[in-house]
């Protein structure tokens, strides 16, 4: 498998750390809003990912976090803590506790990930009954559950010097890390611009780009309402603490893949990769992986204040199947930018009907996996996960002179990563189509029926029978049978 390395910016083949199994830490969502498609991107592409490895045989532990912690860092590129703690803010605002609050949209994104056929990260689809007390068990790792870990690899760090205290907070000098800004190239004067608005809020804070690993329940946090004691006080640890202690509590010292999207590059992973070596003394990570945005005609990032980055359900309200979505996100490769319209979420629809539409014409007879185009399709996935190669070899399978059910049983396979649900759509009954004159005919008898003319209604009802259908009125309307 190859995929690209962002730290070694080239395309590199995944040399796993122990032989046929892999490790995948996903940095997961935060769970004081609701995804939206820019987000809900990042899990899809890993999805595939995910499958991608079983496919190929290998035994895949993975970790994914649900950031139940409030924490303090901000959106922008360069982060910030001293922002609003956002999920006591949305607390407030919805009139809940903020662990009722984590609950709730741990739900949704549960829902969104059934919707969306993302497996679990322990690689179980997730059942319909499944909700926030139990996704533990499912390899979901929530913070809050971790905050003695956290404290325990803080120590760590601080005992291996690379930390300082003021009276706010605990901090992580990044200085100590030679090579801290390895992911971006930048020096350390250029982040200083980024996050020089912030400079002041603790006048005891050296350099701008420290970070807090450990924030205490003091001046501006006093009030704060999720609070653990610690050897630094009663506060709360900072954001990137953990995915740094979820990471190597489960999946050990040292994995082989941490997943995340391009904005978490500049200040969540280069935070993290910082800490893990003021931890235990060496990287953790073998290959960092992400995502590119899912961005608007223009190129700018969907933004939910813009108004512009709808929800699932707001997609699936305008009359879309959950698996358009899941086709137009993997249609192009994690690498690409994606452009997000409704006119191209209806183009990934216009395909996936295509495709199913053809698939059905090839009977439902169960045949055999053709090997050659199942050695073709794994060449694809291990080539960088190359999706746009993988609809191209559908395509030209459909193409092909072999035994009908054997293209369909070797595109059904294909379905195991691409999980779009072909089989069960092929199997579907598609709505009866009547001819335009009957649909017409229906038309008027309704509009008949709504002025109470039932003589027209009436007469209407016999011209439709005399064509050859039975016409049935039901609670839901009009209904027509094939005599
Ligand atoms: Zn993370």
């Amino acid at each position: 498998m190859k995929l690209y390395s962002t730290l070694d910016k080239k395309v590199k083949e995944i040399e796993p750390i122990k032989k046929g199994q892999i490790s995948i830490y996903s940095c997961g969502p935060t769970v004081y809003f609701r995804m939206q498609i820019g987000n809900i991107r990042a899990y899809v592409n890993w999805d595939i990912l995910h499958r991608a490895l079983l496919y190929l045989g290998y035994d895949v532990k993975r970790v994914m976090n649900l950031t139940d912690v409030g924490h303090m860092t901000s959106d922008d590129d360069f982060g910030s803590d001293f922002g609003e703690d956002r999920m006591d803010k949305q607390a407030q605002k919805e009139g809940l506790q903020p662990l009722d609050i984590a609950n709730k949209y741990i739900n949704a994104v549960l829902d969104d990930f059934r919707a969306l056929n993302i497996l679990a990260p322990n690689g179980e689809i997730i059942p319909e009954d499944l909700n926030h007390k139990g996704v533990q068990e499912y390899g979901f790792t929530r913070a809050t559950e971790y905050v003695e870990e956290m404290i325990e690899i803080i120590k760590k760090i601080e005992e291996n010097g690379y930390t300082y205290e003021t009276k706010q907070a605990l901090y992580f000098d990044v200085t100590k890390i030679k090579d801290y800004t390895i992911f971006t190239g930048q020096n350390l004067n250029e982040k200083e611009v980024g996050v020089r608005e912030e400079v002041g809020v603790d006048p005891e804070k050296r350099n701008p780009a420290d970070f807090v690993l450990w924030m205490k329940r003091y001046g501006k946090y006093e009030n704060h309402i999720m609070n653990w004691e610690s050897p630094w006080g009663n506060g709360f640890p900072g954001w990137h603490i953990e995915c740094s202690t979820m990471g190597t509590s489960l999946l050990g010292e040292r994995f082989d893949i941490h997943t995340g999207g391009v904005d978490h590059i500049p200040v969540h992973h280069t935070n993290e990769r910082a800490q893990n070596i003021g931890a235990f003394g060496h990287s953790v990570v073998k290959y960092w992986v992400h995502n590119e945005w899912v961005v608007n005609k223009d190129e700018s990032k969907l933004s939910k204040s813009k108004g512009n980055a709808p929800y699932l359900p707001n997609i699936v309200k305008l009359g879309f199947d959950p698996m358009d979505v899941r086709y137009f996100l993997l249609s192009k490769n994690y690498r690409t930018r994606i452009q997000f319209s409704i006119e191209a979420l209806e183009g990934a629809r216009n395909a996936r009907e295509a495709l199913v539409r053809r698939l059905r014409e090839l009977g439902d007879t169960k045949g055999n996996v053709i090997p050659e185009y199942i050695e073709r399709f794994k060449k694809e996935l291990e080539n960088n996960l190359n999706m746009s190669g993988v609809l191209a070899l559908i395509n030209e399978l459909l193409k092909e002179d072999f035994p009908k059910e054997d293209i369909l049983a070797t595109i059904l396979d294909f379905d195991k990563v691409l999980a779009l649900d072909l089989e069960e759509a092929i199997t579907k009954k598609e709505p009866m189509e009547f001819p335009s004159e009957v649909e017409a005919l229906l038309e008027k008898r309704m509009l008949a029926k709504k002025e109470k003319n039932y003589e027209e209604a009436d007469r209407i009802r016999g011209q439709v029978e005399e064509m050859g259908y039975k016409l049935l009125d039901t609670p839901e309307g009009q209904k027509l049978e094939q005599v």
